[in-house]
């Protein structure tokens, strides 16, 4: 081979190329949709501006299209302005003031409960009150800390479209209608204007595909951002966005986009929908025309079909997963029996190891036990216990040797 062909110069990289394979494919259906008009503003962005980035939580990006085009955020500011919200305030703060129930309803109805809560932070009425929620002193302040905290799930310091907030500022008064009710039934944590400017502002971020990848590959990563190694929420309040996500990111669609899709996700009416693949990647997706539901037309059946292909499906596993239980073997000279693990260990993986274990330790008669975790690269606090409590008993029957360097068992206590 000669030297000029050494190296990767002459490969693509099949990911992004199985990216550009579904943009085209999607691009060359007829899905139909409106650009919003109802922000003045939005009405002149290019219709058939299309991209899709994924960023997986080792931080690698894939792009394809219109990745690079900026677009305002809208709607989907609203999962992440939630997240800043409830590590401020904590979860049960925030069920006093918003749901995390689906409405079934589209984004911008008139959703308040029983007590007078919006029904979930993912629609406009309870976004508005997650946004007063923002503790500050002004809603400049507040505008200022959800822009700085917004910025850390993208890795660059956002900048406002200021065009986009003047138009919604003048013609927001279904909002301001919205956030007016919620003072009313006592669950706005600030005056109107200082929710709904705020609001405003955080809607008309302006991003790129690949900035939502980044963004949403940092909830799939147990809230600490890939690229660049910060972490903009805890672990426990990533899990609480994805799990409101899966379950009112699609508004009245919602239902329908878990059974089909099965990531979840958030749109805007700015046409740009950021989908989760928890512990692997962000995508984001954008092409400004809507269907019925508010939702992108293409965003959607790109999402559609790439969880189809690539199996990105919430619910879809494996048959069997990976043995990790690497051996068990008896040797009858030394009546000893050997166990070895390797891995991460979940729930289901101790489940295998205990029952693997228990059946070979019923099948033969052996005066050692030796427990080999040096493979095992973590394991669930009760994993952990589980284990230990197997080893436990085992001391007192047998001479047992724990091979555990990390002390990931044998360190508990
Ligand atoms: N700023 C828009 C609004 O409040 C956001 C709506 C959306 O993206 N669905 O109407």
């Amino acid at each position: 081979m000669s030297a000029d062909r050494l190296g990767a110069r002459f490969l693509q990289d099949p990911l992004t190329r199985a990216f550009s394979t579904v943009l085209a494919d999607v691009r060359s259906l007829d899905l139909g949709g409106q650009v919003a008009d109802y922000i003045p503003e939005l009405a002149n962005v290019d219709a058939d501006a299309f991209g899709i980035a994924a960023t997986s939580i080792a931080g690698h990006t894939y792009a394809t299209g219109d990745s690079a085009t900026t677009f305002t955020i809208q709607s989907i500011s609203k999962p992440f302005v939630f997240a800043l919200v409830l590590a401020e305030i904590g979860f049960d703060r925030f069920l006093e003031h918003v749901g995390v129930e689906p409405s079934g309803e589209a984004f911008n109805a008139i959703s308040f409960d029983d007590a007078g809560r919006p029904a979930n932070p993912l629609i406009n009425a309870g976004a508005i009150v997650t946004t007063s929620l923002m503790p500050a002193t002004s809603a400049d302040e507040r505008f200022a800390r959800i822009r700085d905290g917004l910025s850390v799930f993208a890795g660059r310091t956002l900048a406002i479209d200021q065009r986009v907030y003047d138009s919604e500022s003048r013609t927001g008064n279904r909002n301001r209608a919205l956030a007016t009710l919620a003072l009313s039934t006592g669950v706005l944590a600030s005056s109107v204007d200082g929710a709904a400017e705020p609001y405003f502002q955080q809607c008309s971020l302006l991003i790129d595909t690949a900035d939502l990848a980044l963004m949403g590959a940092t909830l799939a990563n147990n809230g600490v951002n890939p690229r660049t190694g910060v972490r903009a929420v805890s672990a426990e309040v990533a899990r609480h966005v994805l799990s409101v996500m899966s379950a009112c990111g699609m508004y009245d669609r919602s239902g329908d986009w878990m059974v089909r899709v099965g990531m979840p996700a958030k749109s805007g009416v700015g046409g740009g929908i950021v989908a989760v693949a928890p512990g692997e990647y962000g995508i984001g997706v954008f092409s400004p025309p809507l269907d019925a539901f508010g939702n992108s037309s293409r965003g959607v059946e790109t999402l559609r079909t790439l969880a189809a292909r690539f199996g990105l499906h919430l619910f879809r596993h494996a048959d069997q997963p990976g043995s990790l239980v690497q051996a068990i073997e008896f040797d009858p000279e030394t009546a000893t029996l050997s166990v070895r693990v390797r891995g991460a260990l979940d729930f289901v993986d101790a489940e295998r190891v205990v029952h693997e274990t228990l059946a070979a330790a019923t099948a033969h008669e052996f005066t050692t036990l030796v427990f080999d975790l040096s493979g095992v690269t973590e394991a669930t606090p009760f994993v952990a216990r589980v284990l230990h409590d197997l080893l436990e008993q085992a001391r007192s029957a047998y001479t047992v040797t724990a091979v555990d360097p990390g002390g990931i068992v044998t360190g508990i206590r």
